[in-house]
């Protein structure tokens, strides 16, 4: 079978399908109320021990805030008035525990889905989560928590969510098999940073694998063999072998500029998410980071991350890179990435809709929280700040109007920051692409964000598996914006950068290079290749090339232009 490869690399082992099962629940009359209440005891007990297991891998692969949330499904797992009810309706009306738990907890999640308080309504989740653990257990369906997870294994999902992913035991996990999303699906991004092979794409994998069987996964090329057979594993784990041995050669690029074969220095930097990712940065050699994602730090939790807990993050990061710099970009929440605490609308269409420095501007206090933490940090390092999402200038004006209030605030307080901190933009909706003249003037620099560039330039959902086809980076038209964004940033004298997936392309790099790109920023384990491609190419000698390339007519012919020409 063969998917989209979504993060490089060979990964031999067994299946752990992740998989949420269904519970049918049906309404049983009993005699021996005893047994049926002893029933519910054990699986409370059972119900303990798994959510303390939970705990306590949360709080080792994690943190301890993550893990908070199975201290929070223990009290449920005790809660006198919830367990209360329970045994009071198995007593009173002589049904099944199953049934019991069922409609009571169905009658609770009611009761604080319907809750104004943003706290109490994001307890109907634990409660769904508790009364599925109980009913798992007590109807003997094998749970599928991904943190249960004791040996090495091979996840295949239907997707992985940030909060799924926040439970693996990455020492365990040896690769990931999705059947949905592309190269810039959460999983995808994960596995890249993590180090270890990827595919997405395989179609209804979860049912045709099962626990245990045996699987090869090859993350470049996308395929997977599942029960392979002796000649299969021989010859992959010797593509293993290989594959280990180029990235070991990789490693000497470690210490070493990042400069073309005609003497054009750029800059590679690393994306990431938490301040975790900071390990694999600095062993890969980033020369600093382009984009620090902050809307992880928002992610699997109940409330907002507060000032100081921001600040914490941002500074433990910039101290880490020392005087390399650090972007840092505000909230990108909305889109796919959803907030259940901030009571977001639902939208027709969210990718369109109410996300990222829209909703900063609108929910001022939430932006407000996070700039200060931004600043106040921004005297521990080289700290830049981006804005994701902007659409228009007066989108820029807004944003910079409100940093400059709350330096005036800090400067009352008497609190340092770096008065000169620069502030640029994500250039990823193509209208700022088409009029980055004049945005120029309003920024100290552009990251271009190639991945919603993308989708928004040709109309083709990033994340929908059924016109993957369609999105592609080395679209014309995508490629004629690029450069159009570095030319336009340039002249005005302003740096230019690009924190999209693309920006570690192998194949689009000497392109980028030529087309006078300054940094690129990406996952840390693309970083080395990135250098050693770079390199390895005359910046000049592409350049002659550029005008042929963006005059052929699809983003075919450009990738085989690539592929006989340049790499
Ligand atoms: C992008 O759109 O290219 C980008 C880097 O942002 P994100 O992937 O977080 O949307
Ligand atoms: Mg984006």
């Amino acid at each position: 079978m063969r998917g989209i490869g979504t993060s490089p690399g060979i990964a031999l082992g067994k299946v752990f399908v992740y998989k949420e099962p269904e519970i049918n629940v049906v309404k049983e009359n009993i005699e021996n109320i005893e047994k049926e209440i002893n029933r519910l005891d054990l699986a409370i007990e059972e119900g303990t021990k798994q959510v303390d297991k939970l705990y306590e891998k949360t709080l080792h692969n994690v943190g301890k805030e993550e893990a908070e949330i199975f201290n929070a499904h223990k009290m449920i797992l005790k809660d006198p008035e919830f367990i209360g009810s329970i045994k009071e309706k198995v007593k009173s009306e002589k049904v099944n525990v199953e049934w019991a738990i069922k409609t009571i907890s169905d009658e609770y999640i009611q009761i604080f889905e319907n809750m104004k308080d943003e706290y109490l309504k994001e307890r109907a989740l634990d409660l769904k989560d508790i009364s599925t653990r109980l009913l798992r257990i007590l109807l003997g369906i094998e749970a599928t928590d991904l943190g249960s997870i004791e040996e090495e294994s091979i996840i295949l999902a239907y997707d992985l969510t940030p909060s799924d992913t926040a439970q693996i035991d990455k020492k365990l996990v040896l690769g990931f098999v999705t059947e949905i999303g592309g190269p810039t699906s959460h999983s995808a991004i994960m596995a890249r940073t993590m180090e270890i092979p990827s595919v997405s794409g395989i179609k209804n994998v979860i049912n045709i694998a099962k626990n245990g069987d045996f699987i090869i996964i090859d993350g470049k090329s996308g395929e997977i063999l599942l029960n392979p057979s002796k000649e299969e594993i021989k010859y992959y784990s010797n593509k293993q072998k290989k594959y280990e041995e180029f990235k070991f050669q990789l490693k000497e690029m470690i210490g070493k500029e990042s400069i073309s074969k005609d003497g054009v220095k750029v800059e590679i930097a690393a994306n990431i998410g938490t301040p975790k990712d900071m390990d694999k940065v600095l062993e890969n050699d980033g020369e600093g980071v382009g984009l620090f994602r902050t809307e992880f730090l928002y992610m699997d939790r109940d409330t907002e991350p507060t000032e100081e807990e921001q600040f914490i993050a941002y500074k433990t990061v910039a101290e880490k890179l020392g005087e390399k710099p650090l972007v840092i970009r505000t909230l990108d929440i909305g889109g796919d990435k959803f907030l259940p605490y901030l009571d977001l609308p639902k939208e027709m269409n969210p990718f369109l809709g109410y996300r990222a420095i829209r909703l900063c501007l609108d929910r001022t206090e939430i932006f407000r929280t996070q700039l200060r933490a931004i600043l106040r940090a921004s005297h521990f390092g080289n700290i830049k700040i981006m804005f994701p999402m902007v659409s228009s200038i007066q989108e820029v004006r807004d944003a910079k109007k409100i940093i400059e209030e709350i330096k005036e605030e800090l400067r009352s307080e008497n609190i340092p920051f770096n008065e000169e901190i620069e502030i640029g933009i994500m250039v990823e909706i193509p209208a700022v692409a088409v009029h980055s003249d004049i945005f120029a003037k309003e920024v100290d620099f552009f990251s271009i964000g190639t991945n919603d560039l993308i989708q928004y330039t040709l109309a083709v959902d990033r994340g929908n598996q059924d016109i993957v086809h369609l999105y592609n980076q080395y679209h014309p038209a995508v490629l004629k914006l690029i450069k159009m964004t570095i030319e336009n940033g340039h002249k005005e004298g302003i740096w230019v950068g690009m924190c999209g997936e693309a920006a570690g392309d192998e194949k689009l790099i000497p392109i980028l290079l030529a087309m006078g790109l300054d940094e690129f920023s990406m996952s840390s384990s693309s970083i080395l290749k990135a250098r050693w491609i770079i390199n390895n190419t005359s910046k000049s000698e592409v350049e002659s090339m550029l005008d042929t390339i963006l005059s052929l007519p699809t983003a075919e012919d450009v990738e085989k232009f690539i592929d006989e020409n340049i790499i």
